[in-house]
């Protein structure tokens, strides 16, 4: 795909950008082809690679021999760089492990118990699973553990598990629906056209309610469950589905069954031979941007809160050192002292620019309607000063609703129906350069790469002041 093409396909409106860059097919003095498209031969050259700042994958030997898992490839999508901290640089966190993650761990491992007490023959009362549940809290009890919903105390993560296995217990017993074939079950599944990526992830529960057919059983302790759409397009079970394909020649049918515990909610997905072939690409292509991926940048989001490496982020490694501190070696120390005083000169400018902005704003407005009084009298345009001369100037004009205003969106549908969004829109270079710092997976790398090409490097510097809270 051109340059031409791509922009005008992508972003109607920075087409005419497009027109003016050139991605014409050369070729070599033999009058053959060279192989690949110009922009893909231009790309691999290094001083060009330099300008378009093309940087090298210093990890990607390290990265090609790992062995991937759903939760890397979560982690690296959450955050690159928590997956470099995590998986490259093997940093262990000193901040502990959120107490939802804890709770989790405990319900996983006491519904665990069940199934396998069962494959010995033996099966728990209700009663006797929760006296586990409640030892097995106590035992693994870290005073480490993180409680981000300050709220709430440790007991009512404690109660909110033992209510999940009272309801899972009452809704299966006897727990006869299927045939359990492991529990925490290993897969390992190869991807790519050669196999050559290995992902590898734990199953809760696998089991067979009928020749042929496989369930792979999840267990969620999550508050907020999943709609049908989000687990159709989940990853990590599909995985597991591949897997099992691969490793149980008779499966005619593999089921994912996520159980939300706190719902009482259980869903179901099946995918196709296709769908899980679609599935496996896009964790291909994943896996690769990892593999290229060199600057690993920290990529905030609501997750940050339950992020273990927040000690050693840039969003929030400060906070977490003064988090440390005495009230009054808090107010002594140099960040703290800085931007208290930026926030003091700036609530002071805005003060001092709005009393002077109101006075200068009504003075202006006093004598603009004295000279458009003046001018309408003796029907002038232009009124002279002695060094300036005024010309006046007045229009009914329209006023549409700006970028976050209601309305706007329906401007933009009737615009854009009515074919009239390229002459009326322009190139929006901020929103592109956002882009271009993390290109969407469907645009192409020697594109991608061209547009880089066109802009220069510059680094602004600002400083944007927000309440703490
Ligand atoms: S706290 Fe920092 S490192 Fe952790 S996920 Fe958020 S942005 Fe990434």
């Amino acid at each position: 795909m051109t340059l031409n093409r791509f922009l005008k396909e992508k972003r109607p409106g920075i087409s005419k950008l497009a027109e003016s860059a050139d991605c014409t097919e050369k070729e070599t003095e033999d009058g053959t082809k060279p192989a690949g498209t110009a922009e893909e031969r231009e790309a691999k050259t290094p001083a060009r690679q330099e300008k378009m700042h093309v940087k090298p994958a210093p990890f990607r030997s390290l990265i090609k021999s790992m062995t991937f898992s759903n939760s890397r490839l979560d982690c690296f999508e959450q955050c690159p760089f928590k997956f470099k901290l995590k998986y490259i640089d093997k940093i262990k966190p000193e901040i502990g492990k959120g107490i939802e993650a804890y709770m989790g761990t405990v319900v996983h491992a006491t519904l665990e118990k069940l199934y396998k007490d069962m494959l010995y023959q033996k099966l728990n009362s209700l009663e006797d699973l929760i006296t586990y549940y409640k030892e097995q809290w106590e035992s693994n009890w870290d005073d480490n553990i993180v409680i981000v919903k300050e709220e709430y105390t440790p007991e009512n993560y404690r109660k909110m598990g033992e209510e999940y296995i009272r309801t899972y217990y009452e809704r299966f017993k006897p727990f006869d629906q299927d045939k359990t074939l492991g529990l925490e079950v290993r897969i390992d599944v190869n991807i790519g056209p050669n196999g050559e990526y290995t992902v590898m992830g734990y199953i809760d529960r696998l089991s067979q309610p009928e020749e042929g057919v496989y369930e792979i059983h999840d267990y969620k302790t999550s508050i907020k469950p999943k709609t049908q759409d989000e687990l159709e397009a989940d990853r990590q079970l599909a995985l597991y589905a591949l897997a099992i394909r691969q490793k149980y020649p008779d499966a005619k049918k593999v089921r994912q069954v996520w159980h939300f515990l706190a719902q009482d909610k259980h869903m179901v997905v099946e995918k196709g031979v296709d769908d899980l072939k679609k599935l496996e690409e896009e964790t291909v292509r994943l896996i690769k941007k990892i593999e290229e991926e060199s600057e690993f940048p920290h990529k905030g989001s609501a997750l940050c809160g339950w992020c273990e490496y927040r000690d050693r982020c840039p969003d929030f490694k400060h906070e977490h050192k003064l988090s440390k501190m005495e009230p009054n070696e808090f107010l002594n120390e140099p960040g703290v002292k800085l931007v208290d005083r930026y926030a003091e000169l700036m609530a002071e400018k805005k003060k001092a620019e709005d009393e002077l902005k109101a006075r200068f704003d009504t003075e202006l407005e006093k004598i603009k309607q004295a000279m458009m009084k003046l001018a309408e009298k003796e029907g002038l345009r232009v009124i002279m000063g002695s060094e300036n001369r005024a010309t006046l100037w007045s229009k009914e004009c329209y006023r549409f609703p700006g970028r976050k205003d209601p309305g706007r969106e329906d401007l933009e549908k009737i615009i854009r129906q009515a074919g009239l969004w390229d002459e009326v829109s322009s190139l929006d270079t901020f929103s592109l350069s956002k882009l271009l710092d993390n290109p969407p997976p469907d645009w192409p790398t020697p594109i991608v790469e061209a547009i880089r090409a066109m802009a220069t490097k510059e680094r602004l510097e600002r400083v944007y002041l927000s309440d703490k809270k």
